[in-house]
Formats: C-alpha cells, structure tokens, sequence
C-alpha cells in the first residue's frame, strides 16, 4: 500500500480504503450544497442530525445526518416524507 495523502491523509491507514474514499466524497460534497427547491447554493442550515432547512426559501427537509443529500439517495421533500408515511 502506498503513502496515503490528500484531503483525508489525517484519517491514516484506519477505516480503509473504501471509507476514506467515502469521507472524501462527503467532503467535497459538503461545499456548494444546493437547496432541493429553490437551487440556491450554500443556503442549507443543518438543524439537527438530519434536519435541514433552507434560508433562502425555508424549507425543511430531511437528509444526511452532516451532508444534505445523502450518497444513498435523493433527498425527500416533506410531502415525500408525508406520502411514505401513508403508505405505512
Ligand atoms: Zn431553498
């Protein structure tokens, strides 16, 4: 295995090569986050793990615990939240 550096050097040889391909991702991802409604960058306010609101337009959607949109999939809105509710 050769020297790992880069933005996720500090993480050492732990967790492997997958997480830390995966911590890099989420990195990188964290800047320029775009709202889901009204497209506007770097105005998503984490309330709670999860929990994100928008400041330009308010929404308040769920997602990544620390990014808005997760890798796993596409963030819900909250009518999606409401119709997967109802499905239940
Ligand atoms: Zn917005």
């Amino acid at each position: 295995m050769g020297k790992i550096t880069g933005p996720v050097g500090c993480y050492g040889p732990r967790y492997g090569s997958t997480i830390r391909k995966r911590i890099l991702a989420i990195k990188l991802k964290v800047k320029g986050q775009k709202c889901p409604k009204c497209y506007s960058i770097d105005t998503l306010r984490r309330e709670a793990a999860g929990i994100w609101i928008c400041k330009s337009c308010g929404i308040k959607f769920a997602g990544g615990a620390y990014i808005a949109q997760t890798i796993m999939g596409k963030t819900l809105l909250p009518e999606e939240l409401k119709s997967i509710k109802e499905r239940k």
